[in-house]
């Protein structure tokens, strides 16, 4: 994807995430990486008059990449670091979308109480520590809570991230992160939810790796 088109891309996400009710005014940050670089959505404007020339361009250290651009979003060491930690990482979203936002509040993993729970890389959803936002510390505590093959977990009373090879997937677990987490809250209003146990999570994640429509297939 070249730089253009990732900002128009972004651009979408965020109005997308914005009418979903993901994201609220200028909350939330998402970023695709082109190359090197990454081009990030910028701070302080709210989602719905975004336009594709406020996206910023930084580097893997989170230098800006051109000179008079807009301000990057306040977590560029959150996109940085994820982005050095996990090559597959492409696109980065992140929300303080409420479901989530409320289940990350009690700082513990939400429980697989439905087998979605295999597009997130582990047998749970998981909660990062907190840590103050835009911060390296918060950074790594994401970093070290996804590992080497999460691709989704909570921020401890902050939100949620979501990762994934392209905007789009990245953009389709954030959904799921947030449907999953009001499962949870309304399983738990009606009383004792049985998770599923990490073994069939294991076989759900074999399934959906065949999941779909094959390369090829007519349309
Ligand atoms: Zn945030």
């Amino acid at each position: 994807m070249d730089e253009a088109t990732a900002r128009l891309a972004l651009v979408a996400a965020m109005h997308e995430l914005d009418a979903r009710g993901l994201n609220h005014g200028s909350s939330g940050n998402a970023s695709i990486r082109v190359d090197d670089r990454l081009i990030v959505t910028p701070t302080g404007i709210p989602s719905a008059v975004l336009t594709a020339a406020d996206m910023v361009l930084i580097d893997l250290d989170g230098r800006p990449g051109r000179p008079g651009q807009r301000r990057p979003t306040s977590e560029w060491p959150l996109h940085v670091r994820l982005a050095r930690a996990r090559p597959d990482a492409t696109a980065i979203v992140h929300t303080h979308s409420p479901e989530a936002t409320a289940a990350s509040t009690l700082r513990r993993p939400v429980p697989a109480v439905h087998y979605v729970v295999a597009r997130f890389g582990a047998t749970e959803l998981p909660c990062a520590p907190y840590a103050t936002y835009g911060t390296d510390e918060l950074a790594d505590h994401v970093v070290g809570t996804l590992g080497d093959r999460g691709t989704a977990c909570l921020m401890a009373n902050h939100g949620a991230i979501a990762i994934g090879p392209d905007l789009g997937a990245a953009l389709a677990l954030a959904v799921e992160v947030e449907w999953l987490c009001g499962v949870a809250r309304r399983a738990r209003q009606l009383g004792e939810p049985v998770a599923l146990d990490a073994a069939e999570i294991e076989r759900v994640a074999e399934r959906l790796a065949t999941y779909g429509q094959p390369e090829g297939a007519p349309p």
